[in-house]
């Protein structure tokens, strides 16, 4: 049984890569058959308490690994070679400094946001582009902003045709844990021009979109809230948009009775769900924000940067690996395996 698993290396055990670890663990046709750090710090200790082989960038620093306590298996090279896909996870910029490894090995590898569509040629999302993944050698799972934006527009446009989209992304300042990042008491427009990198990248999964997107940078650590209008080709009715929301396996719909206006109420509520490390996996509409209005279709959505990308790297790998040819398939088995339903069927 374990021999038709695909064994899965992460490189850059991290923010994300803690997370698509856990999530690879738990799917049933794969296995994490190691991870790598660079320091013995607090993540390398959670990487032994889940039993994940441990291996490492720099092998002159196996002895401090050591002295702490902590095994070393062998290099990210040797990692590599034992694997059949490499998700990795590593900062932006330093995951191309890895593609000549992948390539010399002759190995599947994919990447995150942080690095450029160009280093795999490939983006990937789930929902809009998972056939065209099949048997990749390389793909490049679009950021987190990019992925609640791809998920949303793909879905109002296969049912209206969407003419234009206007986003504002209000994005959080850090993931919690970064302790070096700010701001602290600013906002930040990142950048001041138009537009944000986030409109061109949608079009690296949806070239077709037609998009204009603004975003600034604010002092919270929780999640982004996204501000969108889109225009359609078609008159857009309410209750089918919501129905297209509850109906779909990524995207949450915050229903008006809970009561929540803010991201900290709903990372408070995610938390009291019990979701592992309060993560939510699944675009968060809010009920009350959706307006449609002739040709016009506005919402706010609030977006778990530390979490939405990691289902969409696990369809992606099976995707590559061509194990499951039908996305439909590939998601209801990574949402089952998190024992993960969208957050409209928690309340
Ligand atoms: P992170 O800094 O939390 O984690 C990166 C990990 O890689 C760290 O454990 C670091 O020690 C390790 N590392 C650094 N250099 C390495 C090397 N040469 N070899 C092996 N490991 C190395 O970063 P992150 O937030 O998890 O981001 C990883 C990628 O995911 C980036 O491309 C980022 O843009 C993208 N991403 C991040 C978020 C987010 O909100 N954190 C969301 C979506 C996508």
């Amino acid at each position: 049984m374990l021999d038709c698993m695909i064994k899965v290396a992460i490189n850059g055990y991290g923010t994300i890569g803690k997370r698509v670890a856990d999530a690879v663990a738990v799917q049933k046709d794969m296995k994490v058959i190691g991870v790598s750090k660079t320091r013995p710090n607090a993540e390398a200790f959670v990487a032994k308490q889940r039993g994940y082989p441990l291996y490492i960038a720099d092998l002159s620093k196996k002895s401090a690994f050591e002295k702490a306590g902590l095994s070393v298996v062998g290099s990210v090279e040797d990692m590599c070679k034992a694997a059949d896909v490499i998700v990795d996870a590593t900062p932006g910029d330093v995951g191309a400094t890895n593609k000549p490894l992948y390539e010399k090995l002759g190995k599947k590898a994919l990447w995150q946001g942080g690095e450029e569509h160009e280093i795999a040629g490939f983006s990937f999302n789930s929902s809009c582009n998972y056939k065209s993944a099949i048997g990749r050698q390389f793909v490049r799972v679009v950021s987190c902003n990019t992925t609640g934006l791809c998920r949303v527009i793909h879905e109002i446009d296969k049912e209206y045709g969407v003419s234009h989209v206007h986003a504002v992304m209000v994005r959080r300042g850090s993931d919690p844990g970064e302790i070096k990042k700010g701001p602290i008491d600013a906002v930040v427009l990142d950048p001041v021009g138009v537009p944000s990198h986030h409109g061109p990248d949608v079009q690296t999964v949806l070239p077709h979109i037609s998009i204009t997107t603004m975003a600034m940078i604010v002092p919270t650590t929780m999640m982004h809230m996204h501000a969108i209008q889109i225009s359609t080709k078609k008159p857009v009715n309410r209750d089918r948009v919501i129905d297209l929301i509850k109906n779909h396996p990524r995207l949450g719909l915050i229903k008006k009775t809970l009561g929540i206006k803010s991201t900290a109420e709903l990372k408070e509520f995610a938390m009291d769900l019990g979701r592992q490390r309060s993560d939510l996996w699944e675009n968060c509409i809010f009920e009350e924000s959706i307006y449609a209005n002739k040709n016009e279709l506005c919402f706010f959505q609030a977006i778990h940067q530390e979490a939405d990308v990691v289902v969409e790297n696990i369809d992606a790998i099976r995707a590559m690996m061509g194990s499951e040819k039908d996305e439909v398939k590939s998601i209801a088995a990574t949402n089952a395996a998190l024992g993960f339903t969208t957050i409209q069927n928690n309340h």
